[in-house]
């Protein structure tokens, strides 16, 4: 194995080993040419079945591109990157243990849907637009209607979000200075 900084062959040292709950196994490894350290995964490889797209073409599960994906719809939100990984995990897992060698690629989506329920609003509604093609006002406002009526049956026990940013709450940054005057002020309309 190489190095990944210095590009040294056969220069690492394993310093730590640690076993995950599937079936995983992380290394802490350093080299020894320039003592910078990094970590490498194994992971047994299950049979993960095809996945057959909408119009039919067949598609391989690529864990890669599902994590860019949705890393996509939880641009600048407060969701670690653990909880994509192991969301990806989840989903992965659960096509290994359908135990078919072909499955809807819907079974993925749906997945991915839910699971970003669970971990944050904003990144499910980006996801949700665009995977249930809402291509207009009144389905999106729908299906925030339902979200909100989620919500509401929770009790949110949450608290206060983390309010970290300026505009956090998924708000669109109205122009300020530009457009001001053509549009109405926001608790005079409806
Ligand atoms: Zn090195």
């Amino acid at each position: 194995m190489q190095c990944p900084y210095c590009g040294a062959e056969n220069q690492l040292r394993v310093v730590d080993t640690t076993h995950d709950s599937d079936d995983g196994i992380r290394r802490r490894r350093e080299c020894k040419a320039c003592s910078r350290r990094f970590s490498t995964y194994e992971r047994v490889l299950r049979a993960t079945p095809m996945l057959i797209k909408s119009n039919g073409d067949r598609e391989a599960f690529d864990r890669e591109k599902l994590i860019r994906g949705i890393q996509i719809s939880c641009a600048k939100r407060p969701i670690p990157a653990a909880d994509i990984n192991s969301l990806v995990e989840e989903i992965e897992t659960h096509l290994q243990h359908i135990g078919q060698d072909e499955v809807s690629s819907r079974v993925v989506g749906d997945m991915v849907i839910e699971g970003l329920k669970r971990l944050d609003p904003i990144a499910y509604i980006r996801y949700a637009i665009v995977y249930l093609g809402l291509d207009n006002l009144t389905s999106v406002r729908d299906m925030l209607d339902s979200l909100l009526g989620d919500q509401q049956s929770h009790t949110n026990a949450k608290g206060s979000g983390a309010a970290s940013g300026a505009a956090d709450t998924g708000k669109r940054s109205a122009p300020t200075a530009a457009g001001s005057d053509s549009e109405p002020p926001p608790d005079s309309s409806s």
